[in-house]
């Protein structure tokens, strides 16, 4: 029998596709297009048509191979499957490094791009553009013993990458906090108190004991009554791989940092960039340094006045000074005693099935695609559907999977990832297909799913990125969709779409209570559309904080001095932090976004989506959030474009002007 992640004649055969297959089907594909590199570079003068075409379905193919293969291991994880998904990655990684700084497949590229550049239309010149960009990130160009330094470079920052992440890990794993009076327990939520319990029981305890983790720090902090049981557990987790607090020097992450700002300057140094965050730059939205650094110092300025003022306000409510592990419990108190709404208490308002034909007809009304479900298609889990998406004609055009609900063996969040990327090649075509995944709590019996409110803008924000994937109109791979997009412009699209949820013109549609059919009274809709903007301001200045602190961090580095971490971290605080810092917190060496994750010079990215999908949003508020004329115009200039095009060119084209922070402050209550 053939093995079914090799037939891209069909949907993948979720049904039949087996941990064992990966393997094979990958050191299969990877061979084949080996090969046929090898015969595309030996051809005298490259065209578009018979050099770049070919290694984009070459791409095409591969990512066929391995979409199915990593979706089942994030949403089918099974020992085996974990086995079969590792044992490939060494495969891809030393196949896309070996693209990465191929000089002839580069000199090809190159040579298109220079002679025919006249013939080729501008989404076939950025994909060129995009390519030789890459290679240049990739240090194709150097010398051979700069290649070997570049090379080395960034597989020993690799290593202190997974040190850093393996260092905070450890170090929280090592704290543990015992309560032995339930006085201590006051206003947390019983399953976290029971979880307390259990962990006690487990460690031969008696009474509770608190381990720390993301879900702990967040409910203790939110819930808890006792201020020593809240500020003990801030104060170990804002220390964590540090040189300070409960389990100070045992795994301390300073000494990485200081090795890992060098290397990165050293890095961006040998690709031909001034500092690290030029390099980072390099394939993002914002076009310099100074741009970003204005960008959030203008924010910055802007949101700190109403940032005091909420603090203030949080003072007076609590009756005293509050330190930073007071905060977010008081913010919350505040916010329930002025709104009077939980989560819980929304969920019969929002039954699965309502939120979904809601949103069904909001695309149809915007965007003119009909949502049909399909049956019998091949599903790696029964509660997974499939959907066509369906133009004014009638003609298929795309679809998706939708895989709502939490499972032992599925990756915890929500996310969008790519089934099959459009493709409109000489060699053949292929539609978008999309994969949406969350993890709602499963329905009981024949009873629908009943959704928080949150829950339901999770979907929004998902389907916004589906809908950037499966509205493209762009015929190669390598741009189509959400390939190729600027980084800090790919959340644009989702972050846009979470307004929906918010909009009283689309609750209606979205919302029926699961008894009664009723949908949100007037009153609980305005004290929902309430928290919406609750504490906005000290949320920012809280981003912005950690963003400038990033991006002053790789921005200024200079070798002469070398990494001045804590002192870049007080001086921006200076400038814009308003809840007093405690002097222990350690917040660099536990940053994983930027010294473990990708997110180094990129966590102001946040902010930056935030803006651009404030102000779009804003030209559908100006005109009637339905209008389909605005929306059109957003498909054309934006959604359709994928990576085919400047993001900042493709914004000037739908909004008529550069983005503006106004909208975002305005949305947010902080310009009021
Ligand atoms: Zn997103």
């Amino acid at each position: 029998m053939t093995n079914p992640l090799l037939d891209f004649s069909t949907l993948p055969a979720f049904d039949r596709i087996r941990p064992e297959h990966a393997l094979p089907a990958l050191t299969e594909v990877l061979a084949d297009n080996r090969a046929c590199m090898a015969q595309l570079l030996a051809q005298a003068d490259p065209t578009f048509e018979s050099l770049v075409a070919p290694m984009e379905e070459l791409g095409h193919r591969l990512s066929r191979v391995w979409s199915p293969i990593s979706h089942l291991n994030a949403v089918a994880n099974s020992v085996t499957m974990r086995e079969a998904y590792n044992a490939c990655i060494p495969l891809l990684t030393a196949y896309s490094s070996e693209l990465g700084q191929n000089t002839a497949l580069c000199a090809g590229y190159r040579q298109v791009r220079e002679r025919h550049g006249a013939v080729l239309d501008p989404a076939q010149c950025k994909l060129l553009d995009n390519a030789l960009r890459d290679f240049r990130l990739a240090g194709v160009d150097l010398p051979e013993d700069s290649k070997a330094e570049f090379r080395a470079t960034l597989q020993q920052l690799a290593l202190l990458s997974t040190r850093f992440s393996e260092n905070v890990l450890d170090s929280a794993r090592a704290y543990t906090r015992p309560v032995h009076d339930a006085s201590e327990l006051q206003g947390l939520p019983d399953n976290a108190v029971d979880r307390a319990a259990e962990d006690a029981r487990e460690a031969g305890l008696s009474g509770w004991l608190f381990r720390l983790d993301q879900p702990t720090y967040v409910t203790v902090m939110a819930s808890a009554a006792s201020e020593t049981l809240r500020r003990d557990i801030y104060e170990a987790w804002t220390t964590r791989a540090s040189d300070a607090g409960p389990v100070a020097g045992r795994f301390d992450n300073a000494p990485l940092i200081a090795q890992i700002l060098p290397l990165r300057h050293r890095l961006a140094n040998l690709a031909g960039f001034p500092t690290y965050a030029d390099f980072a730059l390099a394939t993002r939205m914002a076009r310099s340094s100074s741009q970003v650094l204005e960008f959030l110092g203008d924010l910055a300025r802007r949101c700190r006045p109403a940032a005091l003022r909420e603090f203030e306000e949080l003072e007076e409510f609590a009756g005293r000074r509050l330190s930073a592990w007071d905060v977010t419990y008081y913010a919350e108190r505040l916010k329930e005693s002025r709104f009077r709404i939980s989560q819980e208490a929304l969920r019969p308002y929002f039954p699965l099935p309502k939120v979904l034909s809601g949103l069904f007809t909001l695309i149809q009304r915007l965007y003119g695609a009909q949502v049909r479900e399909r049956a019998g298609v091949p599903v790696w889990h029964p509660s997974v559907r499939y959907y066509d998406l369906l133009d004014e004609r009638g003609d298929v055009f795309a679809g998706f999977y939708l895989d709502p609900f939490s499972r032992s063996e599925k990756r915890s969040g929500a996310w969008m990832d790519e089934c099959v990327v459009r493709k409109a090649l000489p060699s053949g075509s292929a539609l978008p297909i999309a994969q949406l995944v969350c993890n709602f709590t499963a329905p009981v019996n024949d009873r629908p799913a009943l959704l928080t409110h949150e829950e339901v803008t999770t979907l929004f924000h998902e389907f916004g990125h589906g809908l950037h994937h499966m509205l493209t109109r762009v015929p190669y791979p390598s741009v189509a969709g959400i390939n190729g997009v600027a980084w800090d412009a790919v959340e644009l699209p989702s972050q846009f779409m979470e307004n929906f949820a918010w909009t009283p013109q689309v609750l209606p549609l979205i919302s029926a209570h699961v008894a009664t059919g009723d949908p949100l009274p007037a009153a609980v809709l305005e004290r929902l559309l309430g928290t919406r903007t609750f504490s906005a301001a000290l949320g920012a200045v809280r981003q912005l904080e950690l963003a400038l602190f990033d991006f002053e961090l790789h921005a200024h580095f200079d070798p002469a001095i070398g990494p001045r971490v804590l002192q870049t971290l007080e001086d921006v605080r200076r400038r814009v932090a308003v809840v007093p810092a405690a002097p222990f917190n350690r917040l660099p060496s536990s940053f994983s976004h930027i010294f473990a994750g990708g997110y180094a010079a990129g966590y102001y990215s946040y902010k930056w989506a935030e803006v651009l999908a404030a102000d779009a949003w804003e030209a559908f508020e100006e005109a009637g959030v339905f209008d389909g004329t605005v929306a059109r115009r957003f498909v054309d200039a934006i959604l359709s474009r994928g990576g085919s095009r400047d993001a900042m060119e493709a914004f000037v084209e739908f909004r008529g002007r550069e983005p503006d922070v106004r909208p975002l402050l305005r949305q947010t209550g902080i310009a009021a």
